[in-house]
């Protein structure tokens, strides 16, 4: 056995080796130590391995499914050795083989588990997709494929090496597969072996699953698209060991379609996710109002990537728009849509060959709730744009639907080994079938009767057991009658207290049942086989239906959201202005009135003579709520959804970007303040004159010196370079005097007031600097013992004092020169070079000057201006 099993975890590689011996799953050796302490459960040891015990846990396998969530969540990923042949055939080939030894039933791997490849309803988040992703480069461009298994779903991309991050996050996979030794490749990415990410054999494997002679009919697939699908597919294939799971066509996505948005940006605008990791406290937990999960992992994909097209923006508002205002349409809606099963998950499971007759009622159901639904719509002549698109994918599946219901029991079960699934009237010789066993069944218990009569033993009875099959079980005091050689009872097997007998007529009516039962269960697996093909054939027209149901669900969720807090269609406009009237922050708002507080509206009024603000004020004055609660109205309007204002005109946004300053930031390795600098030259270097930038305290997790002067830099760049929309939350007075120089910046503050000496913050907007600062005030509000306060008084006296003599710490900065003139000092430096260039003529050129004149070159760049 231990060849066997090490032959097997040789082949598991780094995943965890569940080995199938009789109920239970076993882990030994170091999968044991890992998993025991993941689980929490025993760890022992079993025999002696180069005479060493061989540590050991186990699981059983009819509860292995709750063990593997464990495992996965804990990133294990799991390869599952199955026994492959019965003890009895495994005792038959080693009779063959001519051995004598103990028969090993022989086992193999036949699949892995592993979190991007899940199908298991119970492993899976309801309201959450499940995303695989895998990602390659080919001649310098990334390729990424992703899909989700559980739906099918698959979207082929290709973006610039420096964005493979912000795509990844967009995705949130839960699994990235890269090839082997891949520099770019993130942290936590498998690696597989560089051939399988081949563009020829991408294309071929998709136009083999999709049955077509080209891709174009699904849209245009560059090299690096293919390349990563050819991974994606060939991981597939290494963990379902063969079995390919439902892969609907690919979808080509263009990055320009959608608002990009970084993985630093997301984390802190905490979208799916609070920072704590949770879904509570994040943008989505506060304006889901979906009731199906496939709408909500449809609301999370659209939050994810919110679009940059005008016209897919408005379609979508339409419809929340018409669902907004007709609220008892909506209501019929979201009530119907309420008690549909997942249609999407349940044809994954279907296809992925893992469905269950509980899958194939689901669909059943599912499809014909769709087609209600699209009645009830049809009656309409008023249908936005949107719908009118999605209707034809609700009805259409009579034939399907109509087969199902005359094929299958109302609840079938998740289990095919008992049978009864098939509903009666269905197929007349599985009727008979069961016609057979019932009358088998009634005459055993009549024979109960007839024994007892017969034999004067009351407490005689008919039992059944999976070893013994039918028996008469009579207790022993009263068995001799039963052991008389002429009795026509034979005896079994005798029981404490109890002896067990069998008689001709029980055993023939038994084999009745057991026969009828064999063949009633055939055919019940040939019908349900049959049903499967049907669904499968019908994949893509069902995953179009599951799909159009989640679409209704977001925008009846949307409308629903905005009915509840009156919120507004906003307006995507072409210009590259900002105006938000009486904005909300939506999770702050929530959290406020759970507390029966108010939350104080504010308007933010960008455009291109005043594109970048920046706000003083008191910390906890309500800064960073304005900041984010634009770019959250941003994001939900360009997802095509309603918004927490009075009024919204958003001149589209290209790319998002949100900052805080590195003292709210967890360390992750790097020093806090490396991460907000690496975080901030990303926007530096990627925000155009259509972006939308909030930078929360920028410089803060430096000195003060060091703190201020890369604020007022960055400030200026972006004021000067990027030239976006910006809002820029400081605590250095000093930058107010910024405005004197740029003068598409203007200065604001939230509010506060000292009364009575204790501090009042009004967490409103005004415009102008912040008239001081509350520090102090803030500390007192925070519990800092009166004596500290009192002390700290007496140094920021002092301090002031010095500053008042000396200008301070912006002193002197009124002599610095504009950034956009030593920007020209350093471009003029550049250009000597550009002119040498210029001036080269290099066909005249010898290989040797060449090489002499390029080291000159580089010797040059490398001087510091
Ligand atoms: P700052 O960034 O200025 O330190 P925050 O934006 O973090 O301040 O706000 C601090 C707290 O003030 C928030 O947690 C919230 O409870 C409250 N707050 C912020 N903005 C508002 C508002 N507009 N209306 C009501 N309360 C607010």
């Amino acid at each position: 056995m231990m060849a066997q099993y090490l032959a097997l975890r040789e082949e598991a590689g780094d995943c965890l080796l569940f080995y199938r011996m009789g109920d239970f799953f076993e882990l030994f050796f170091d999968d044991a130590k890992k998993a025991a302490a993941i689980l929490d459960i025993a760890l022992t040891t079993r025999g002696e391995h180069n005479g060493v015990p061989i540590p050991m846990c186990g699981v059983p396998v009819h509860s292995a499914e709750s063990y593997l969530a464990r495992l996965i969540k804990g990133g294990c990923r799991v390869a599952i050795a199955e026994q492959t042949e019965t003890p009895a055939e495994a005792k038959e080939r080693a009779r063959k083989e001519g051995r004598v030894s103990k028969a090993l039933v022989a086992r193999d791997i036949v699949r892995f588990v592993t979190a991007g490849t899940l199908t298991e309803e119970a492993l899976l988040e309801p309201r959450r997709a499940n995303v695989l992703a895998a990602a390659c480069e080919v001649r310098g461009t990334v390729g990424i494929a992703a899909c989700d298994i559980s739906t099918g779903r698959m979207e082929l991309e290709e973006c610039a090496p420096d964005r493979l991050g912000a795509a990844l996050a967009r995705l949130g996979a839960s699994e990235v597969v890269v090839p082997d030794g891949w520099e770019m490749a993130p942290d936590d990415a498998i690696g597989r072996s560089g051939h399988e990410f081949s563009s020829d054999g991408g294309e071929e494997r998709l136009k083999g699953i999709h049955g077509v002679a080209t891709l174009d009919g699904f849209g245009t697939f560059t090299r690096p698209m293919l390349a990563a699908a050819g991974g994606l597919i060939a991981y597939l294939d290494h963990v379902g060991r063969g079995a390919l799971p439902l892969l609907l066509p690919p979808e080509p996505r263009s990055g320009e379609a959608t608002l990009a948005m970084d993985e630093a940006t997301r984390a802190s605008l905490e979208i799916l996710e609070s920072t704590q990791g949770t879904r509570k406290g994040s943008l989505i937990e506060a304006i889901d109002r979906c009731v199906t999960g496939a709408g909500a992992r449809q609301l999370a994909e659209d939050l994810a990537a919110p679009l940059t097209d005008r016209s897919a923006i408005a379609e979508r508002l339409e419809l929340v728009e018409w669902l907004h205002d007709d609220a008892l349409l909506r209501e019929d809606l979201r009530a119907a849509l309420r008690s549909l099963p997942d249609v999407g998950r349940a044809l994954g499971r279907v296809v992925a060959g893992r469905g269950s007759p509980r899958d194939l009622g689901q669909l059943r159901d599912g499809l014909s709730g769709a087609r209600a639904i699209s009645d009830r719509l049809a009656q309409r002549d008023d249908l936005p744009v949107l719908l009118k698109a999605l209707l034809p994918h609700l009805g259409g599946h009579g034939a399907l639907v109509d087969h199902f219901a005359r094929a299958l029991v109302p609840a079938p079960p998740t289990e095919r080994g008992q049978g009864g699934y098939i509903a009666e009237g269905y197929d007349a010789a599985l009727d008979e079938l069961r016609r057979t066993s019932g009358n088998a069944r009634r005459a055993i218990a009549a024979l109960e009767a007839k024994y007892r009569e017969e034999t004067g033993v009351a407490a005689l009875k008919i039992k059944h057991n999976n070893v013994l099959g039918y028996f008469i079980e009579v207790p022993s005091r009263h068995a001799d009658k039963l052991m008389e050689a002429d009795s026509g009872f034979s005896h079994r097997q005798t029981m404490a207290g109890a002896m067990r007998f069998n008689a001709l007529a029980l055993h023939e009516e038994a084999s009745r049942i057991t026969e009828a039962g064999a063949h009633a269960l055939a055919a019940e697996e040939a019908h349900f086989e049959d049903l499967v093909a049907e669904a499968v054939a019908a994949r893509r027209e069902i995953a179009g239906t599951a799909a159009a149901l989640a679409r209704i669900d977001v925008s009846a969720g949307q409308a629903e959201r905005a009915a509840e807090g009156g919120w507004i269609r906003p307006e995507v406009v072409e210009g590259l202005s900002l105006d938000i009237e009486g904005g909300r922050h939506p999770v702050v708002e929530a959290a406020l009135a759970a507390q029966g507080e108010r939350f104080v509206a504010n308007d933010c009024r960008l455009g291109t003579h005043d594109r970048l603000w920046l706000i003083g004020g008191p910390n906890m004055g309500g800064k960073s709520t304005f900041l984010r609660q634009n770019a959250l109205i941003v994001l939900l309007a360009q997802a095509g959804g309603f918004v927490p204002a009075q009024s919204a005109r958003i001149g589209m946004v290209d790319r998002l970007f949100s900052r805080v300053g590195a003292a709210d930031n967890l360390a992750r390795g790097r020093s806090t303040f490396m991460v907000e600098m690496v975080e901030t030259a990303a926007i530096l270097a990627q925000a155009s004159e259509r972006s939308f930038v909030i930078l929360d305290e920028v410089g803060r997790g430096t000195s003060t010196y060091d703190g201020l002067a890369l604020a007022w830099a960055v400030a200026e760049a972006v004021h000067e370079t990027n030239r976006c929309r910006c809002l820029f939350a400081t605590h250095y007075h000093e930058l107010a005097r910024l405005a004197e120089t740029c003068e598409a910046l203007s200065l604001h503050h939230v509010r506060a007031r000292e009364w009575k000496g204790d501090l009042v913050l009004l967490h409103e907007l005004a415009d102008g600097p912040a008239d001081r600062s509350y520090g102090l005030a803030v500390a007192r509000l925070a519990g800092v013992p009166p004596k500290v306060v009192s002390r700290a008084k007496a140094v920021l006296e002092k301090l002031e004092k010095g500053r008042a003599e000396t200008g301070g710490l912006a002193a002197g900065l009124g002599d610095l020169p504009l950034f956009a003139a030593a920007q020209e000092t350093r471009e003029e430096q550049c250009d000597t070079l550009r002119e040498k260039l210029r001036d080269m003529d290099v066909d005249a050129l010898a290989p040797r000057d060449a090489l002499e004149i390029l080291y000159d070159l580089k010797r040059e760049a490398g001087t510091e201006p």
